[in-house]
C-alpha cells in the first residue's frame, strides 16, 4: 500500500505518474535511437528537449527547489516521493523535469550564495533549462574525499582570479550545453585555518585555458544522458574577481551546504530505481520457466523479491524521516540522518539490482534491460558525494562523542 502524502503532493504524484507513463517510458527507446544518429554522442537528443517542454507546460518543473519564487516551493518531504518516481527512469525523467544532478546542486548554490548579477547571468538560464552546468572539485592527484587536499589554485591578480589545476569525474561537462563550471580551489593555500583556504568561482566554458580533455568511464559506460564525467584542465584561466561565489575562504562551507540536499535527492531516486528493479524481477519471474516451473515458484527467487520489498520500505521511511528533519530542524540538525541514508541507500539498492540482474540471466548484464546500467549508476553513488567510509567515520565519531 502507498504512503499517503498531503493533498498537493498527491496531486503532483498523480500527474507525474501519468507523465511517466505517457511520455517518459515510451521515450527511453526513442532517445537511444536518436542518440545513435547524432553528430556527437554528447549532444542532447531532440526527444529530451520535447520532454522538457511538455513537463514545463504541465508545471512539472524545478520541483527540487524549495523557494516558491524560483522553484516549485515544495518541502523536502513533498519532493521526496516525486524524486523517487523520476528515479524509475534516471536517464530521462530528472532532466525532463529540470531536476537532474549536478544542475540542481549548482542552482541551489547560486540561489543561496550568488550575487544578483550572477543569478541573472547563470541561475535564470539554468532554471529555464536553457543551459547545463558542472561542479568541479575532485582531482586525480589527491584523495579528494578530503576537501582540504584540493590543489587547484585560484590566485588573485588585480581585478581577476587566475585558475590552474586538473579535475576529473566532472559530471555533465562533456555535454556542449554545459556552459558554466563552479570550480573549487584554494585562494589561501597557506592560510592558518584549513577549512578557510578554499573558495568557489564561476568559470564559463568558453574561457581560454579551460580544456575539457576526455570522458571518464563508469564501469565501461560513458553516461551520455548525464553529459558524461569529464577530465577538465585549467591552465591560466582568467576570470573577473566578480565571478567568486560568496566570500574568499567560503568554499568549504558552500560545499557542505550544497551536498545535503544533493545526497537526499540521490537517495530518493535510488529508491525509484529499486522499485523498477522489483517490478522487472516480478515480471521476469512469472514469465520464465526453468526445470518445469516458473522462476516465481523458486523459493530463492521469492526470498530475493521479499527481501527487496522489505529493504525498500525501510529505506523509504528513513529517507522520509530525513526529509522531514531537513524541513523542520534544517540540514545541520539532520546531519546524522543524511549520512545514514547516504550510507544505507546505495549499498542496499546495488544489492537489489544485483539480484535483479541474476534473475534476468545473461539478459541482465546486457542492453535489452536497464538493469546493468542502473547497477553501475547506483554503485557509483557509494563514491560520489563522499565515499561510504568517510560518512561512516564521521557518523560514528558523532555517536561515540556522546559517551566521552
Ligand atoms: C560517477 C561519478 C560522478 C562524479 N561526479 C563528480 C562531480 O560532478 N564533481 C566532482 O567534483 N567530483 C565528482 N565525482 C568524484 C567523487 O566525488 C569522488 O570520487 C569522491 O569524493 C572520492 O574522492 P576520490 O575519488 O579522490 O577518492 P579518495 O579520496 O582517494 O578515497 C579513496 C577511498 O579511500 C577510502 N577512504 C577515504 N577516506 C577514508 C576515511 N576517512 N576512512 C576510511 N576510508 C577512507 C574510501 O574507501 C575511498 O573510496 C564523481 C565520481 C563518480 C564515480
Amino acid at each position: 500500500m502507498d504512503f499517503a502524502f498531503d493533498a498537493r503532493t498527491e496531486e503532483l504524484r498523480g500527474r507525474l505518474l501519468a507523465f511517466m507513463d505517457e511520455y517518459v517510458y515510451p521515450a527511453e527507446k526513442t532517445a537511444d535511437e536518436q542518440r545513435a544518429r547524432l553528430a556527437s554522442p554528447w549532444d542532447t537528443p531532440q526527444i529530451v528537449e520535447d520532454l522538457k517542454a511538455e513537463a514545463r507546460r504541465q508545471g512539472l518543473w524545478n520541483l527540487f527547489l524549495p523557494d516558491a519564487e524560483y522553484g516549485a516551493g515544495l518541502t523536502n518531504l513533498q519532493y521526496a516521493p516525486l524524486a523517487e518516481i523520476t528515479g524509475r527512469s534516471p536517464q530521462l525523467a530528472p532532466t525532463a523535469l529540470n531536476c537532474a544532478a549536478p544542475d540542481t546542486g549548482n542552482m541551489e548554490v547560486l540561489f543561496q550564495f550568488a550575487t544578483d548579477e550572477q543569478k541573472k547571468r547563470w541561475l535564470e538560464p539554468l532554471l529555464a533549462g536553457e543551459i547545463r552546468s558542472a561542479f568541479a572539485m575532485t582531482e586525480p592527484e589527491v584523495a579528494s574525499s578530503d576537501a582540504t587536499n584540493i590543489e587547484t589554485r585560484i590566485a588573485r591578480d588585480g581585478g581577476d582570479y587566475v585558475i590552474n589545476g586538473r579535475k576529473w569525474y566532472i559530471s555533465g561537462a562533456m555535454n556542449p550545453d554545459c556552459e558554466i563550471f563552479i570550480v573549487m580551489g584554494k585562494t589561501a593555500p597557506d592560510g592558518p585555518d584549513i577549512r578557510r583556504q578554499q573558495s568557489m568561482i564561476l568559470v564559463p566554458r568558453d574561457t581560454p585555458g579551460l580544456e575539457v580533455r576526455r570522458a571518464m568511464r563508469v564501469y565501461g559506460y560513458e553516461d551520455h544522458y548525464h553529459g558524461g564525467h569529464a577530465e577538465v584542465v585549467f591552465t591560466d584561466v582568467r576570470v573577473p574577481a566578480a565571478n567568486l561565489i560568496g566570500e574568499e575562504g567560503g568554499g568549504f562551507a558552500i560545499a557542505q551546504a550544497r551536498l545535503g540536499p544533493g545526497r537526499i535527492h540521490h537517495c530518493m531516486r535510488l529508491i525509484g530505481m529499486a522499485e523498477r528493479a522489483i517490478e522487472l524481477m516480478c515480471r521476469r519471474a512469472v514469465s520464465r520457466t526453468a526445470f518445469g516451473k516458473p522462476l516465481a515458484q523458486q523459493g530463492v527467487v521469492q526470498n530475493w523479491i521479499a527481501d527487496a520489498r522489505v529493504t525498500v520500505e525501510q529505506l523509504r521511511l528513513l529517507v522520509l524521516k530525513t526529509a522531514w528533519l531537513m524541513d523542520t530542524v534544517g540540514n545541520r540538525g539532520a546531519h546524522t540522518e543524511i549520512q545514514a541514508i547516504k550510507i544505507a541507500t546505495p549499498r542496499a539498492v546495488v544489492d537489489i539490482l544485483d539480484r535483479a540482474v541474476q534473475l534476468h540471466g545473461a539478459g541482465g548484464v546486457g542492453q535489452d534491460f536497464p538493469l546493468a546500467e542502473l547497477w553501475a549508476a547506483a554503485r557509483t553513488l557509494r563514491l560520489a558525494d563522499g565515499p561510504d567510509e568517510v560518512h561512516q567515520r564521521s557518523l560514528a565519531r558523532r555517536e561515540i562523542k556522546r559517551y566521552v
